[in-house]
């Protein structure tokens, strides 16, 4: 249920920020969601369709957009900061297929680019966040 609450989350801030923007119908709606964020995209993707059906006075065909976040680290020794994406190539296939169900696995093998240093940290990639919205004003 971890989608549903996170769709929530989503739909109330579209809505605070409509009223804010003073947007009558909200149309389009673009959340960026974190690699890293353990949730399930079509689960996500219809709660948030229950969601804009459920408070239909704010949404008129509402489009919604959702954004890959890659993951991005920022060593803790130097500061250079790299994408998580660039480093895939060089772990094997079953590193990969380790990762995808467990990105935090990733980690492990991971050292900084620049320095080789082990400690970072996550800068990119993790949490759920509304983008933007689009409407039409009253
Ligand atoms: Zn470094």
């Amino acid at each position: 249920m971890h989608e549903w609450a996170l769709a929530e989350a989503v739909i109330t801030t579209a809505i605070n920020a409509a009223k804010k923007e003073k947007i009558q119908k909200i149309t389009e709606v673009s959340v960026q969601l974190g690699e890293l964020q353990q949730i399930n995209e079509e689960i996500f993707r219809y709660a948030l369709d229950e969601l804009t059906e459920l408070y239909k006075e704010h949404f008129s065909k509402v489009i919604i957009d959702i954004n890959i976040e890659r993951t991005q680290l920022q060593c803790n020794n130097c500061e250079h900061t790299w994408m998580f994406d660039s480093m895939k190539d060089s772990i094997d296939e079953d590193e990969a297929e380790a990762i995808h169900f467990i990105p935090e696995v990733a980690f492990v093998h991971t050292r900084c680019p620049n320095c080789g240093s082990p400690d970072f940290r996550v800068i990119k990639g993790r949490g759920v966040s509304l983008s933007s919205i689009k409407g039409v004003k009253k």
